[in-house]
Order: C-alpha cells, then sequence, then structure tokens
C-alpha cells in the first residue's frame, strides 16, 4: 500500500531540471523587485546588517564573478567536482549568496558542521576533494590545522566576514582573502557567461555535498542535486500555500510576512534547505544568528518580531527550563514552532503549549537523503506527537522487519519513501547507495506508524529509529566512526557504541568496551576513553553516557554488534536503578 499526500495540501507541479538553484532562487528574487515586492531574505540578528532582495542578486553576481576570475572558472567548462568549494563558518548573510555563486559556476558547496575538530574537518575537505576552503575568524584555527592535515595549501583558505561583535574584541585576523574583497573585485568583471544547460543537467548534477552516516557506518557524502533542493523548497511552498492563502483570506495577514529564525547551523539539511532556501523562495525573512546563546536568542526575537522559530528539541527544552528568562523578553510576535531533526516529546510540546497557548506547534520529519521534509504538520491539522502529513509529491510505504508491505494502519515498520527530492546517493560509495536507494525509493532506517488523524487526514509518526544512528541536539553521531576511533585507544580490545536516553540532548552516546588484558583499573580507563573522544571528536559526539566494562560484545553469528540487546540492557539498567 502506498500513501499518498492529501489533496488538500496541494499538488506539486513540475520541478525544473534545466537550471541550478541560484538562477531557480534568484529569477525569484528578481520577480520580487520587478513586481516592487522585495524584502529582505537575510538579516544579520546581531548587528541587523540586511540583504534586500535586490541585494541578494547583486551580491551573488559580484561574488561569482570574482570566484570565476579567483580560481579560473568557466561556467560551462568542467564538472561540479572540479570545483567543489568547502564551507566551515558559523552562520553568517553571506553564505547562501557565496553558495549560490558557486552554483553559478557550475560548481557544488560542501558545507561543514561548525562543531568539526580538525580531524573530521579534514575527513570531509579530502573525501569532497574540495578545491577551497572558506572559513570564518571564530574557526581559522581549527580551518587551518585541517587543511594543513589534508594538504589544502594557506593560499586556498578564505574568510566569510562575520560580525565583529562575536570576536570578542580579538581583531580579525589578516592574510586571506575575504568574501567581501572577492565581491568587490567581481563588481568591476565583465558579466558571466550564462550556464548553458540542457533538461536533466539540474537532476544530475550534485549541488550540495552533506554528510550524513545514513543506516550504518561511517558518514559518507550525499550527493544532493539542483533539483532535489528545487523540490523540497517547491513542495514547502505548495504545502505552505495551502495554509497561508486561506489564512491571509481570513485575516488579511499577508502570505509574506513571516519572519524566520535563522540559527540552527547552516551546514545541516534542516536550516539549509527548509530555513536558508524554502523560506527565502516564499519570500520571508530570515534572521540569522551565528550560534545560540539564550538571551541574544530572545532579543532577537523580540527586536525582530520574529514570527517562525524553527528550533530543535534540545533548544525547546532549553526555554521550558530557563522559562524566568524568557518571561522577560516579548516573545508575543511568534505565531508557529517548527520543531524537527530529533522526536519532539509529547510532554516538552505539552508544557511548550500551556506556556504558549497561542503558537501552532509544527513537527518536521526529514533527513539528509530525502533533501529534508518527508513530512510536516499542517496548522490545520495539528495532532500531538505526529510528525505530521506527507509533502505533495512524496509516496510512502510502511514495510515489516521480513520486507512485507504493510497495508493497515496503526503497524509499526520502516518507513521507505518516493519524492523528486531524494538525493542521487553517496559518493563513491555504491554499496551503500544500493541498500539505501532503488528506483527513487529511500529506506530512511526509522520505525514509523500511520495513523489516521481527527480531521481524516493521514499523518505519519515517527516510534522508533532501526539504524545505527544517535542524534545528539539534533546532530548526527555515527556508532561506526565512534567504534573506529575508540579501537586505537590502547586499553580498548573491541567495543560498542550505543545511544542512551537524555533529558536535554534526546539522546547521547555510551561506550561499551572490552579492556585490552594489561589496561589499567576501569576509573582510569574510563576516564582515558572519554579524554581520547574530547581531543579528536567534536563535542556531541563525547560520551556523556558514559564508559561500561564488559567480558565481550554482544555479536551475531555474521560479526554483527546486537545493538538492540545493547540497547535493551541498559534500559533494564535504568530501570533497576
Ligand atoms: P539528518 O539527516 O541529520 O537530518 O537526520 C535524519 C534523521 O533524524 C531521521 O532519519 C530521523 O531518525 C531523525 N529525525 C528527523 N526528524 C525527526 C522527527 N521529527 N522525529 C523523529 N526523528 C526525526
Amino acid at each position: 500500500m502506498v500513501f499518498l499526500p492529501h489533496p488538500q495540501f496541494g499538488q506539486l507541479g513540475t520541478v525544473p531540471d534545466h537550471i541550478p538553484i541560484s538562477e531557480f532562487m534568484l529569477n525569484e528574487q528578481h520577480g520580487r523587485v520587478a513586481h516592487g515586492k522585495s524584502n529582505d531574505p537575510y538579516t544579520c540578528g546581531i548587528t541587523g546588517k540586511t540583504y534586500t532582495s535586490r541585494q541578494v542578486v547583486d551580491r551573488v553576481d559580484q561574488i561569482a564573478k570574482g570566484l570565476s576570475k579567483e580560481f579560473g572558472w568557466d561556467p560551462n567548462q568542467g564538472t561540479e567536482w572540479e570545483k567543489t568549494l568547502a564551507v566551515f563558518s558559523l552562520n553568517t548573510i553571506d553564505s547562501l549568496p557565496l553558495f549560490w555563486a558557486t552554483h553559478q559556476l557550475g560548481g557544488l558547496v560542501s558545507p561543514a558542521n561548525a562543531a568539526y575538530s580538525a580531524s573530521e574537518l579534514k575527513h570531509q575537505l579530502l573525501d569532497s576533494k574540495a578545491k577551497a576552503l572558506f572559513t570564518c575568524a571564530p574557526l581559522l584555527s581549527i580551518a587551518l590545522e585541517a587543511a594543513a592535515l589534508a594538504g589544502l595549501p594557506r593560499s586556498k583558505i578564505y574568510l566569510i566576514d562575520v560580525p565583529l561583535e562575536i570576536l570578542a574584541g580579538a581583531k580579525p585576523p589578516t592574510g586571506y582573502k575575504t568574501v567581501s574583497q572577492i565581491a568587490e573585485a567581481g563588481k568591476t568583471l565583465p558579466a558571466l557567461k550564462p550556464l548553458n544547460w540542457g533538461p536533466g543537467e539540474g537532476a544530475r548534477r550534485t549541488a550540495f555535498l552533506c554528510y550524513s552516516s545514513g543506516t550504518s557506518g561511517l558518514p559518507k557524502g550525499v550527493m544532493i542535486s539542483h533539483r532535489n533542493v528545487i523540490a523540497n523548497v517547491l513542495q514547502a511552498k505548495v504545502f505552505e500555500s495551502s495554509y497561508r492563502d486561506a489564512r491571509s483570506r481570513a485575516t488579511g495577514i499577508s502570505p509574506f510576512t513571516e519572519v524566520g529564525l535563522g540559527l540552527l547551523p547552516q551546514s545541516h539539511i534542516y536550516a539549509l534547505v527548509v530555513i536558508n532556501h524554502a523560506s527565502a523562495y516564499r519570500g520571508d525573512q530570515t534572521i540569522i544568528l551565528p550560534k545560540f546563546e539564550l538571551k541574544s536568542y530572545l532579543a532577537s526575537i523580540q527586536n525582530f518580531k520574529i514570527t517562525s522559530l524553527f528550533l530543535v528539541p534540545p533548544i525547546i527544552i532549553n526555554m521550558l527550563r530557563s522559562h524566568d528568562v524568557c518571561s522577560k523578553y516579548d516573545l508575543s510576535s511568534v505565531r508557529t514552532l517548527f520543531t524537527g531533526a530529533a522526536p519532539l516529546g509529547m510532554e516538552t510540546a505539552a508544557d511548550f503549549q500551556r506556556l504558549y497557548p497561542d503558537v501552532i506547534i509544527r513537527q518536521g520529519y526529514g533527513l539528509t537523503e530525502t533533501c529534508t521534509v518527508v513530512c510536516s504538520t499542517h496548522p490545520d491539522d495539528v495532532v500531538l506527537g505526529s510528525s505530521g502529513c506527507l509533502f505533495p509529491g512524496f509516496e510512502a510505504r510502511i514495510v515489516s522487519p521480513e520486507g512485507h508491505e504493510i497495508t493497515s494502519y496503526d503497524t509499526p515498520g520502516e518507513l521507505v519513501v518516493r519524492s523528486p527530492s531524494v538525493v542521487l546517493g553517496y559518493l563513491n560509495n555504491e554499496k551503500a547507495t544500493k541498500e539505501t536507494f532503488e528506483d527513487g525509493w529511500m529506506r530512511t532506517g526509522d520505525e514509523a506508524v500511520v495513523r489516521v488523524g481527527p480531521k481524516g487526514t493521514e499523518h505519519v509518526f515517527i516510534v522508533d529509529r532501526i539504524k545505527e544512528l544517535i542524534k545528539v541536539k539534533g546532530l548526527q553521531v555515527a556508532p561506526a566512526e565512534l567504534e573506529a576511533h575508540l579501537l586505537t585507544h590502547p586499553a580498548v580490545a573491541d567495543c560498542a557504541v550505543i545511544a542512551i536516553p537524555d533529558d536535554m540532548a534526546g539522546e547521547v552516546p555510551k561506550a561499551i568496551v572490552v579492556k585490552t588484558p594489561s589496561a589499567g583499573p576501569d576509573e582510569t580507563v574510563a576516564q582515558s576513553i572519554k579524554k581520547h573522544v574530547e581531543d579528536h571528536k567534536a563535542r556531541h559526539k563525547w560520551l556523556k553516557g558514559g564508559v561500561r566494562f564488559v567480558d565481550a560484545v554482544p555479536k551475531s553469528p555474521s560479526g554483527k554488534i546486537l545493538r538492540r540487546l545493547l540497547r535493551d540492557q541498559e534500559k533494564e539498567a535504568r530501570r533497576k536503578a
């Protein structure tokens, strides 16, 4: 049985496959200028500096011309893999213009998590074969270390401008070209040759290379095409219009007056596509914040009269726990809370609703591999705990562990989806690509049920995760990556890493370790193992769940770690404690 989107949420029309994302997005901004509807797609939440639609169009053009000269890139020569830029930065208002400028040159962008350590960034630089690295002042030292490890010369490191306010009094580094200087140089250069793409080129070419571990193994480069992004932006637009247009008729609120929060990392698919692309395409404004700090976050909601919060569950929990601070700010402009990237607990949702009764809580579910949203709460059809209804253009199946199609409601199985936004596959990893993608269908590795809601529509509920992935504050932690790292510690003979629940982060990693015969006492070894992770891995990968020593890691006859058994053992131990 194939579940389909409800027709009341609109129909997805043809998704353009002959243009890059940049052209698709800029045509819309051009149109806005031509029709006098110019808005402010991106505003810095620290300085208030804004790019209007017109300025975004100009900025992209200038950066593209500047990059073309800097790297000698011709829009119509070479593949995107010869024009790969890695971007390792805090959120800025220049990020999207830089991404689109790269697309205008037929290149691709590989955004890296700003929390990465040097060795993690090195892996992405080498794997993506990035030709240059764009970073920002606060991350420069890590970027330099990673570039040196990856053999990328210092001359290929560039800076994206960040507000001086976040440099904490430090002087901006000198000796690196900045995006602003590249744009300045581009101003006087002749127009670029337009891209001469034929039909289907946008569906074949990779626009973004994001990293995800998928259902198992190490983080892999996810090849996201231009058409994938365009599809999800249009799916969001159609779904959203089915509500906003009616709201506009009923209340007079313009469909284009949303002011969104751009706090989540632009390197993650949720922020990249939903917040930074879909919102700008619809004509909304996004207030860009470089990092989470409670008071500046609350101040920006108050000062910019933010109407849509895009958050992950840990920030919502933080708001509930800091209600005394939150109540000092005027948050009355907020109409909608979007949450995604990890499950939102029912209790958390109910507590939030009690404190903010006028805010509509909308949960979205999606993956890097589906180029974001699969389903989302429709404001006219809110059901607590549900991840909402399928986006237009999606098809979904629920499959039992034995591979049988589940045809009844309320019966759990793996969610398998198809949509024009389902990505091209994993870079240089045919095995993982074959295991995950088939005929446009994608195995999500998540367990779901479909239930009919009170309004007669089908709702998707994510009930468990089958795949190995751990989600800490909405960010991915691949157990296989931590296991490989732990095995480099001299006291570790064997190990497994599993998720354990955490009130604040959602989940945290815990290591189950078999010590080598010569290893010291448990407490000393546990501290040393934790430090080994902290010295080399991003903070969200640290072993906050602790270390437990065992005589043997339970494995199947074929050598696969029995993770569910370990998880159940942990559950039982917690129940007894
Ligand atoms: P990522 O590719 O980093 O976005 O991670 C995708 C994974 O995050 C999904 O496969 C789910 O396991 C999890 N996820 C995303 N959104 C939700 C949600 N609303 N509820 C439960 N899990 C979610």
